[in-house]
């Protein structure tokens, strides 16, 4: 930003220079004329008087000067006498403008460059009273002349505006950056910080992104501890059990028994690393999700017969009420939220117990509801139980197979589909979630 503001400074300043000088220049150069004219037009007077008087030319043999040449022509051009040169040399000045304009007005002058860079001669002629014309010429600074005069000033200006420039706009951009400087060094509160107020909508911003970051940095930190612990429990009794066989402290009996503990342990490692990969797998910024038209209605049937099993030996009836429901969607995720729901229903049931899942439309929505007759969740442990690892009672969770990350699952695809996630429950009385999906898919 320094860099720039500095070099639109210098290019301004640079710019404004230059036409400053050549507007200055091109003014100086005209006043410059004008005097070097009058000054002859004012010797042309004084000589005329002088040979009016009957000085004679002869009178100007002394004024070698070169910067003054003074010459005296005849009507027709020839020259009578020069200052400077041999007059019987020098050709006819018949043609010269400033020759022409005295014999037909009574004066002339003009200005020719000369053979010298940087130079012009100024010529004034005026007509004598006896008919002859009086001519002076003068060397002196041409336009560049003047202007090459005037480079060594433009460089030391434009060096010393350079100079300034750098300065006003290092104060400048200092100035100007401080409070966004303050504001970075103060992101967690930047309440008390000064700013400007354009940049209040960016602040927000920045405060709002900055406060998620930190959210879910501290997110991660905890999902961390808790998958180390969860891993940590069925390993132990892994490797608790496996000693004892070992070792040979475990009867025929015994070691049958651990094993069977041990390939319960294996199974619930295994099924917790499955639901972490997939929460992690759903966390990444660029979840590959597949979007197609999926029929709700039969992914509930599907769910609905591969749960039967353990229904059955929960004692829990299944009722599905399923009408036409396509909605696009990621056809595994759908099979893993019903799946996830209807698993809970059961598990979290009363023996005797039944569960509802109902999928139909609902104007341009559709709706899968699963509903049970179970323990229910109190009104608390509602606002918690699509935490990650959050169990209401653990020991019926593990019993059961539970990871403690079936909802946060469901939350995360139903966030992931734009879906509204509604949960109703009553301890003792049943629990009701319900899911309701755009039919076409929200980009
Ligand atoms: P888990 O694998 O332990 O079942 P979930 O994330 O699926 O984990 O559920 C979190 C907790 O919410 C469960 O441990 C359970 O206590 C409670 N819960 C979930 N579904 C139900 C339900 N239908 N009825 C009663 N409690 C439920």
């Amino acid at each position: 930003m320094k860099k720039k503001i500095l070099q639109y400074f210098i290019c301004v300043v640079a710019a404004a220079l230059t036409a400053a000088v050549v507007l200055l220049s091109g003014l100086m150069y005209g006043l410059f004329k004008n005097r070097v004219m009058e000054d002859l037009q004012t010797y042309a007077d004084i000589f005329e008087a002088v040979l009016e008087a009957g000085g004679g030319e002869k009178i100007f043999a002394d004024m070698t000067d070169d910067e003054l040449r003074i010459t005296l022509l005849r009507a027709d051009g020839y020259v009578l006498y020069d200052n400077v040169a041999d007059a019987e040399q020098m050709e006819n000045h018949a043609e010269r403008p400033e020759i022409v304009s005295a014999f037909e007005c009574g004066k002339g002058g003009d200005v020719r460059n000369s053979h010298t860079i940087g130079r012009s001669t100024y010529y004034y002629a005026v007509r004598l009273k006896d008919g002859h014309v009086l001519r002076l010429a003068k060397r002196a600074s041409s336009l560049s002349g003047l202007f090459a005069r005037t480079i060594p000033l433009i460089v030391l200006l434009m060096g010393l505006m350079m100079g300034i420039c750098f300065v006003v706009v290092k104060g400048l951009t200092d100035r100007l950056l401080k409070p966004i400087r303050q504001l970075t060094e103060h992101l967690d509160d930047m309440s008390g910080v000064k700013h400007y107020p354009e940049l209040e909508p960016f602040m927000d911003m920045i405060q709002e992104q900055h406060e998620e970051i930190l959210q879910s940095a501290n997110m991660r930190v905890e999902f961390t501890a808790n998958v180390s612990h969860e891993l940590k429990t069925p390993l132990t009794s892994i490797s608790g059990y496996a000693e004892l066989i070992e070792n040979g402290m475990a009867t025929q009996e015994q070691a049958k028994k651990f094993a069977g503990e041990i390939h319960k342990s294996a199974n619930r490692l295994l099924r917790l690393i499955d639901d972490i990969i997939r929460l992690s797998q759903m966390d990444a910024p660029m979840p590959d999700m597949v979007l197609e038209s999926v029929d709700l209605a039969k992914v509930a049937a599907n769910t609905l017969e591969q749960l039967q099993m353990s229904a059955h030996k929960m004692g829990v009836t299944l009722q599905l009420d399923a009408h036409d429901a396509v909605v696009d969607a990621d056809r595994r995720m759908m099979e893993e939220l019903i799946y996830n729901l209807c698993d809970n229903a059961i598990r979290y049931n009363v023996h005797g117990g039944s569960v509802r899942v109902e999928v139909r439309p609902v104007r341009d929505k559709v709706m899968v509801c699963v509903q049970d007759t179970g323990i229910g969740i109190s009104a608390e442990d509602q606002k918690h139980v699509f935490e990650r690892f959050y169990r209401v009672d653990k020991s019926r969770s593990k019993e059961t197979g539970g990871t403690g990350l079936g909802l946060a699952i469901v939350k995360h695809i139903a966030f992931k589909h734009h879906a509204a996630l509604v949960l109703e429950s009553r301890l003792g009385v049943g629990t009701t979630i319900s899911v309701t999906f755009d039919k076409t898919a929200k980009s």
